[in-house]
């Protein structure tokens, strides 16, 4: 069979060609993290002081996990392996208590990031013939130029739309017969429920690929959108620690999402007691970059739950397929591709002098996207009852959420003492929207 491929070479090397490779890699990427103040440490700590310490990709497991909150202990230049002037980009993604992380590019990482989307695209059967709308937003959020950059070097022409604005989008699929879109499946399933209402029937669109991402979401969800639309649906996942999109995606077979191995190394660990798991258990996953100059990470906890797919997937790639997400083993929740932490919310409302001690956040769905309503009880000394002040209060507290959270929740004000008290732990967040 004929199978699209990128980069041959490297799509389908040999397991122990790639484990080499892997390893000389790993010791590079060990060198550059070693310029960097918080690996030095790190490192130091574990007995790790030079790249021949590592001598096969066993050793891997004496290197110490990193975390989200390392790398906002780390902020703003804590894990920058080269000097400033040799960076050419910087994404940021949010942190726990608002504090965000960020990762840099040398002009040579994005080269590498671009590669890699180009050979998820391809592998797709999306071609240069294609006309790509990219749906995510452009910004520090790494969908838009992650995506806008690979679909430029496959040769596709690229319309970068970026998020929302529902009927711009669908004038622009129909004026310019868009084949292949990025999107969250949230806002695919939105679009399609705005088609009548738009005046547009999914004949007069040209569609024949999605690429979905950016969220948790079901094979039914796939089906949906790809029955829907009649198209074929694809799941794209990254994150903004290992790039942004690019790190594992479907192939044409739909079997698991390779990731490619020789840009990152995968494992999987039971997140209690961090032991790597063998394939096919369910556990988070663990990244090393092995390209990446200007901020390496060793052994990054993502968070993510997924297991490995046994077997060979028939496209005949040699690079491990990570079965679809299956959640997270934080409170990170993910609105409408946005993520937030609770604590970002709490820590915000907090300091609003006008707000109580409780609250509750509340995630619904409204139609095919999520909605995210804060419910919070008001100061009990500063309770007036004056609509025009609560309303005042209401917008003032929508804004300052936004600006934290970068969602606008709806808010509720709530009298003193009448939100549920839980007895013990504190249940503030209530997640309403059907198990994906
Ligand atoms: P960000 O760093 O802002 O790009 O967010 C990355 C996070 O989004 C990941 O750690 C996942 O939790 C989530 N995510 C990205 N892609 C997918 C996907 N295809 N399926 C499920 N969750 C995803
Ligand atoms: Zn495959």
């Amino acid at each position: 069979m004929n199978v699209p491929v990128w980069n041959p070479a490297l799509e389908f090397m040999e397991r122990d060609a790639l484990e080499r490779l892997q390893l000389a890699a790993l010791r590079k990427t060990l060198v550059w993290a070693l310029k960097t103040p918080f690996y030095q440490r790190r490192l130091a700590d574990a007995g790790l002081k030079h790249p021949e310490d590592i001598a096969s990709l066993r050793d891997l497991r004496n290197i110490p996990y990193t975390t989200k909150d390392d790398l906002r202990g780390a902020y703003p230049h804590g894990l920058l392996a080269v000097e400033l002037e040799r960076t050419v980009r910087l994404h940021t993604s949010s942190g726990t208590t608002g504090m965000p992380t960020v990762i840099y590019h040398t002009r040579q990482d994005l080269d590498h990031w671009t590669e890699l989307v180009a050979r998820c695209i391809v592998a797709t059967g999306a071609t240069a013939r294609d006309v790509f709308q990219n749906m995510t937003s452009y910004g520090l959020f790494t969908g838009g130029l992650g995506l806008h950059y690979g679909a430029e070097r496959v040769g596709m022409l690229v319309i970068p739309a970026s998020s929302g604005n529902t009927s711009r989008q669908l004038q622009l699929m129909k004026n310019f017969r868009t084949t292949v879109v990025h999107a969250t499946p949230s806002y695919l399933l939105h679009l399609h429920a705005s088609l009548a209402g738009e005046g547009v029937t999914p004949d007069q669109l040209g569609l024949r690929k999605a690429f979905i991402g950016a969220e948790p979401h079901s094979e039914q969800t796939r089906r949906k959108i790809e029955d829907l639309f009649d198209i074929d649906a694809y799941n794209s996942y990254g994150l903004s620690e290992m790039n942004g999109p690019g790190v594992a995606f479907e192939c044409v077979h739909k079997t698991g999402l390779h990731c490619w191995e020789d840009a990152y190394i995968l494992e999987i660990v039971d997140p209690r007691t961090l032991q790597p798991l063998p394939e096919g258990e369910t556990g988070e996953i663990v990244m090393t970059t092995l390209q990446r100059q200007a901020t390496p990470l060793l052994r990054y906890r993502t968070r993510d739950l997924s297991h490995l797919v046994g077997g060979n997937c028939p496209c005949g790639r040699t690079h491990r397929r990570l079965a679809r997400i299956k959640g997270r083993s934080d409170d990170m929740l993910i609105v409408n591709g946005v993520n937030i932490f609770p604590s970002q919310i709490e820590d915000m409302l907090m300091r609003i002098p006008e707000v109580g001690t409780n609250y509750l956040i509340q995630l619904e769905k409204r139609g095919s996207l999520d909605r995210l309503l804060v419910k919070t009880e008001l100061n009990a000394r500063l309770f007036t009852g004056d609509p025009r002040a609560l309303d005042d209060l209401r917008d003032r507290i929508g804004e300052l959420l936004r600006s934290a959270i970068l969602v606008k929740p709806t808010v509720e004000l709530h009298e003193p003492g009448s939100l549920p008290v839980s007895e013990g732990k504190a249940r503030r967040v209530v997640d309403l929207r059907p198990a994906f």
